[in-house]
C-alpha cells in the first residue's frame, strides 16, 4: 500500500474556558475523540516510519494515518502531547524558528487573535480607513475597492471578508506596512503586550527538545512563517536558511520534512528545498497522499475538520 491520510491540526485548545474562545481550533475533547476514532480505524504511524516505508524499508498498511501539528503552539505541547502518549502515539510538530528564538508573534497568529476579539465589519472599516491614511505616503497601494474585488474571494472555510482581512495583512501589502497595520489593529482590539502573549502560545525550545525526547518528530516551518512563493529569491533562500540553522538541535539531517507555511511554495521553492537535502514536502492541498503517486515534496493533507467526510 502507497496511501496515507495526514491530519493536520493547529490549535486544540479547551476553546469555550479559553480567553479567547473565537478562535478556530480544536477542542480538547474533540481531539481525544477524533484521536479514538482514527486509532480504531488506522495504523497511526510516525515521521520515521513514513520515512522508512518511502525508502522501502517497510510496508504501509492499508489504512495508514499521520498527525501534523503546525506552528509550534505550546497547546500542543500541554494539551496534545500527554494524550498522544495515553495512545502511545506519536506527532509531527512544525514549529516556525522565529516562535522560540525571538519571542515575537507571527502575523498568522496576531491576524487570528484580531479576528477572535473584534467583528469583522469593524476590522474592516478600520482598514480601509488606514489604507487611505497610508496610501500616497512612501507606499503605492491600489484603491480600495481594486483590492477588496482582488481579494475578497471566500475559501471553504471563510466567507470573503475574513479572506480579504487575511490577505490584506498576509501579503497583500509590503511587509513593513502589513507589519504596522497588524500591529495597530492588535494593539486597539487585542491589547496586549506581544511579547507576553509571544511567551503564552508558543513552545519553549525547551518544550521542543523535550517533544523530540518524547518520540516525537520535530520539522520545519519557515523561520518567519511567509508566504514563500511571495518572496524574492533571496528573501526565501533567507528565511529557508534562517529555519534550518535553528531548526537543526531537533532534526536529523537525513529526515529533513518541510511543511510550507500557508500551503505556499513554487518551483524555486522546490528546487531550494531539494538543494538543502529536504525529503519531504507538506502542503495544505487537500487530499490523501500518495507515496508512489505524488511527488514527495507535495504531499496533500487532509485538515482536521474534514476526517470524516474523507
Ligand atoms: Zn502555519
Amino acid at each position: 500500500m502507497s496511501r496515507i491520510k495526514i491530519i493536520m491540526y493547529h490549535y486544540v485548545r479547551d476553546l469555550p474556558n479559553s480567553r479567547y474562545p473565537k478562535i478556530k481550533g480544536m477542542n480538547i475533547v474533540d481531539f481525544k475523540k477524533q484521536l479514538g476514532i482514527l486509532i480504531n480505524a488506522y495504523k497511526i504511524i510516525s515521521m520515521d516510519e513514513l520515512i522508512a516505508a518511502i525508502n522501502g524499508e517497510i510496508q504501509l498498511s492499508e489504512n495508514s494515518a499521520m498527525l501534523t501539528f503546525d506552528d509550534g503552539y505550546i497547546d500542543n505541547y500541554t494539551n496534545v502531547l500527554p494524550i498522544l502518549e495515553e495512545n502511545d502515539c506519536t506527532g509531527s510538530f512544525f514549529i516556525p524558528g522565529k516562535t522560540f528564538t525571538e519571542h515575537k508573534l507571527l502575523d498568522v497568529n496576531k491576524i487570528h487573535y484580531i479576528l477572535a476579539c473584534a467583528d469583522k465589519k469593524d476590522i474592516l472599516s478600520d482598514l480601509f480607513e488606514k489604507l487611505n491614511f497610508y496610501r500616497g505616503q512612501e507606499y503605492a497601494i491600489q484603491e480600495n475597492d481594486e483590492l477588496y474585488d482582488q481579494y475578497a474571494v471566500p475559501s471553504r472555510l471563510d466567507d470573503a471578508e475574513t479572506i480579504f482581512i487575511k490577505r490584506i495583512l498576509q501579503n497583500a501589502l509590503p511587509e513593513k506596512l502589513r507589519n504596522k497595520i497588524a500591529s495597530e489593529l492588535f494593539e486597539k482590539y487585542v491589547g496586549v503586550d506581544e511579547e507576553k502573549m509571544a511567551y503564552e502560545l508558543y513552545m519553549t525550545e525547551d518544550q521542543v527538545l523535550s517533544m523530540k525526547r518524547r518520540g516525537m518528530y520535530i520539522g520545519l516551518h519557515g523561520y518567519d512563517h511567509y508566504w514563500l512563493e511571495k518572496l524574492s529569491e533571496d528573501e526565501m533562500k533567507k528565511d529557508i536558511d534562517q529555519a534550518i540553522n535553528v531548526m537543526s538541535p531537533f532534526m536529523e539531517k537525513d529526515k529533513l520534512v518541510f511543511n510550507y507555511p500557508y500551503g505556499s511554495y513554487n518551483e524555486r521553492v522546490l528546487k531550494y528545498i531539494t538543494e538543502k537535502g529536504i525529503l519531504l514536502g507538506l502542503t495544505t492541498k487537500r487530499g490523501i497522499a500518495d507515496i508512489a503517486k505524488d511527488p514527495l515534496l507535495e504531499l496533500p493533507r487532509i485538515d482536521c475538520v474534514d476526517v470524516a467526510m474523507e
